[in-house]
């Protein structure tokens, strides 16, 4: 016992060893919080206090429920299976799918991811002909996803003009469609699994008793309704004549709450504090993860937020490095900058795995990946374009949800004509129609559409009952791959000429699906593969209200490997991107990066405009938030921060020229090291030389070549947005324009979406109708124009 509780400090030790009762520790960044709560649930199994089965503990994401999992089994020779150990996400999937009758949904239902849910959601304003200028498909779902976080349903929304009511009316158009579909969303995942707790008693009574301690990680991100799933789970409110509600024990950091725009609310920890009225508050104040420059630096930054509950942080592993800064001249330059800083750390004997690039959004990381990849330096990205959101991938992923549920609309709607059999808009608008009329699904609408259209679609169906026939005794690989070739994708790529990754795409799809059913991690939602496939056994009856014992972990029965595994893909964050095992360099999102830690890292893009970000700069909450986004991205360094900035960047298609981050004016000094010339404050940019801003920052800028070899030119218009940046586009330099229609002699067709450089260096990207959308040197590509 000694062996788990040796190297913890006395705040540590008292917070892991706290008697069973409502519990918050409050601390920084990198006090050790994930690791109290990790040994005390180790404590809490070693000691008898509790079975691994009475344990629920919330992570933020699958990657630190999986840290947490490996490191609990490496301090105690338990059996993790029976633990319930995820996020809010995994964990209400597994309950439902435990409960699935009870929570009215069909076995083996299906979750959509954000990108799904979008599409879902075009589908129905189409359907039902909603102008989507005047109620744009982005706006029904953020209206719908907030509605289901404040707990919400559509008759306990509040409207009070005619627009809301039109949204609350879509709202009960989209839950009808997903019901109808046997579709979940994530927000849904949440609301159902908090609602069948509330309107079953014999379920809510099972869980209650069960999980004796429950265990959250970054309390500080939950929403109204996760917490109102906590305190459900707890028994706090329900039983109040009954014994004492269970022991929740959770850790947090308002300084890293950087999830309010999604709804959550880090007044539930004070709400929390009175609720439970909690008796153990601990404060851990030492910082073990970062040498002292990294860590002034983030304490620093932080002190100028006004709303904190205020701690310090302090370390004793002495100064350490400065924090490299470097500004470059374009983000291709930064990119390519960072390379080369990477290749010397490797050469050094640093593992990839222990350098992280983070960045404030995903659109940022196509240009470094590109760097990596032209450098032969393995990468992942977790998050953003991930691997199973690929097209190639999602097409066969459709196809495996249509052997699991052929009456899964969205799926139907995706392959019915890919690859291409002659199914036209026209046949589909007439399938549409019919399913309206007969208020069916698209599958079962085939049979009543006559004529030719009548017979591809049979034809479609048709091959989907064969792959259906065909796969029903086959393993989950062998189903993958099989669908892959008998669905005509592999042959539809095979005769594109850029179809090569593609293929090496679905291919991978294959080992995904093997990894996933040999590692035993995944099985943490999906315990399923020895049993019956897809048309065996039902799964055992559940009692419905009584005394009788609900056995929750029936979840091994309910899952079929294909369920599981489109779970998977759902859920999962990209973890199968890079080749399992691989050392490579990790990018994410600073959101992403929360709870973890590297040697060394990257934190690119810190311009005005992207971090902050533009959105948030109108509103101080905004930013405040924007500035504890910072403080965790710089906490995640242990040894070796670097910051750096581009003067010009690409994004979203057009060139826009950035100043660097007012959070340079927000550190201190003496920490850091500027690797290039400092430029000029944020301040000074936009009041220095008086009057207007935009006379102020762009001078000398854009003029100078500077020492990273930027020769920028002054952008073509629209300088000050009163954001700090300025779009530009370059046409005259290159004598194409964006929006040209161009002809190119091995890829067809397309349409440039954006240009870069001039000269000698000056790109296209055009998306082809053909191919991928490419990046082309206009010096070497030949392109004729069209229009
Ligand atoms: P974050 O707020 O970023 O989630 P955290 O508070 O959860 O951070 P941990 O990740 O638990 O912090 O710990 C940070 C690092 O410090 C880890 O590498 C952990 O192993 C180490 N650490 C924590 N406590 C101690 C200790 N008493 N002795 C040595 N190392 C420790
Ligand atoms: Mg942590």
């Amino acid at each position: 016992m000694t062996d788990l509780l040796a190297n913890l400090n006395p705040e540590q030790l008292a917070a892991v060893t706290l008697p069973a009762e409502p519990a918050l520790i409050l601390a920084g960044a990198g006090s050790g919080k994930t690791r109290v709560l990790t040994t005390r649930i180790a404590w809490l199994i070693q000691t008898g206090q509790v079975s691994p089965a009475g344990l629920l503990a919330v992570t933020f994401t699958n990657k630190a429920a999986k840290e947490m999992l490996a490191r609990l089994t490496a301090m105690l020779p338990i059996n993790t299976r029976g633990m319930w150990v995820g996020t809010f996400h995994g964990l209400c999937n597994r309950m439902l799918r435990a409960h699935f009758r009870d929570a009215g949904l069909p076995q083996g239902f299906q979750i959509l991811d954000t990108q799904d849910q979008q599409s879902a959601i075009k589908r129905l304003l189409k359907s039902l002909n909603v102008d989507d200028e005047k109620y744009p498909p982005r706006t029904v779902q953020n209206f719908i996803n907030s509605a289901k976080e404040q707990g919400l349903r559509p008759d306990k929304v509040e409207a009070h003009d005619p627009f809301n009511r039109r949204l609350v009316e879509l709202y009960v158009a989209y839950d009808a469609q997903c019901q109808r579909e046997g579709v979940v969303d994530f927000a849904e995942l949440l609301l159902r699994c908090y609602e069948l707790l509330t309107f079953n008693a014999a379920i809510r009574d099972h869980y209650q008793r069960r999980f004796s301690h429950i265990l959250v990680d970054e309390f500080q991100d939950t929403n109204v309704l996760q917490y109102a799933w906590l305190k459900l789970l707890a028994g706090h409110g329900h039983n109040a004549a009954g014994p004492q509600p269970n022991a929740v024990f959770a850790v947090g950091d308002d300084d890293q709450s950087i999830y309010a725009f999604r709804g959550a609310n880090v007044g539930n920890m004070t709400d929390f504090e009175r609720e439970f009225q909690v008796r153990h508050m601990i404060k851990l104040e030492q910082n073990y993860r970062s040498h002292g420059n990294i860590l002034d630096t983030a304490n620093h930054l932080i002190s100028h937020n006004a709303r904190r509950l205020g701690k310090d942080l302090r370390t004793d592993a002495g100064h350490g490095e400065p924090v490299r800064v470097y500004q470059a001249g374009s983000d291709a330059l930064e990119a390519g900058w960072m390379v080369e800083e990477i290749k010397d750390l490797i050469a050094g004997g640093m593992l990839r795995s222990e350098i992280a690039l983070l960045y404030r959004s995903n659109a940022q990381s196509r240009i470094i990946e590109h760097a990596l990849f032209s450098s032969g330096i393995p990468y992942r990205v977790y998050g953003g374009l991930r691997f199973f959101e690929r097209a190639e991938v999602k097409h066969a992923l459709a196809y495996l949800q249509l052997l699991e549920n052929p009456e899964n609309d969205s799926a139907f709607g995706r392959v019915v004509n890919f690859p291409a059999r002659g199914i036209g808009a026209r046949s589909i608008e007439q399938l549409q129609d019919a399913a309206r009329m007969a208020n069916c699904p698209l599958f079962r609408a085939v049979a009543y559409v006559p004529g030719k259209a009548g017979t591809s679609l049979g034809n479609f169906a048709r091959l989907i009952e064969q792959m259906r026939a065909d796969t029903r005794h086959m393993t989950l690989p062998e189903t993958v791959e099989h669908v892959i070739h008998a669905s005509g994708l592999i042959a539809h790529y095979q005769s594109e000429k850029e179809g090569q990754d593609r293929i090496e795409n679905l291919q991978e799809l294959v080992t995904a699906a093997q990894a996933f059913v040999g590692e035993e991690g995944y099985r943490l939602d999906a315990p399923a593969f020895a049993l019956p496939l897809r048309d065996g056994d039902a799964a055992p009856a559940l009692p419905a209200d009584g005394e009788a014992v609900i056995v929750d972990d029936a979840i091994t029965a309910e899952m079929t490997p294909i369920v599981a595994f489109l779970t998977h893909a759902s859920l999962e964050s990209g973890d199968n991107q890079a080749q399992v095992g691989q050392d490579a360099v990790q990018m994410m999102t600073v959101h992403a990066a929360k709870g973890l830690e590297f040697n060394v890292v990257f934190i690119t893009g810190l311009e005005e405009g992207l971090f902050p970000h533009e959105n948030s700069m109108l509103d101080p909450g905004g930013l405040e938030e924007e500035r504890r986004l910072m403080y965790v991205a710089i906490t995640r360094a242990r040894q070796r921060l670097y910051m750096s900035f581009a003067q010009s960047r690409m994004l979203h298609g057009q060139t826009r020229y950035h100043i660097r981050s007012r959070f340079f004016d927000e550190l201190p000094e003496h920490t850091l090291k500027w690797l290039t010339p400092q430029q000029q404050s944020y301040a000074q940019q936009r009041i220095g030389t008086g009057g207007s801003s935009s006379g102020g920052w762009g001078r000398d800028w854009f003029k100078r070549p500077d020492e990273t070899g930027y020769t920028g030119t002054k952008p073509t218009g629209g300088m000050d947005t009163g954001n700090g940046y300025a779009d530009a586009k370059r046409s005259e330099k290159t004598g194409f324009r964006v929006g040209q229609s161009v002809f190119h002699n091995k890829f067809g067709e397309g349409k440039i979406v954006a240009l870069e450089g001039e000269g000698a260096d000056a790109r296209a990207q055009i998306k082809f109708k053909r191919h991928d959308t490419k990046w082309l040197a206009l010096g070497i590509a030949k392109l004729d124009p069209i229009d």
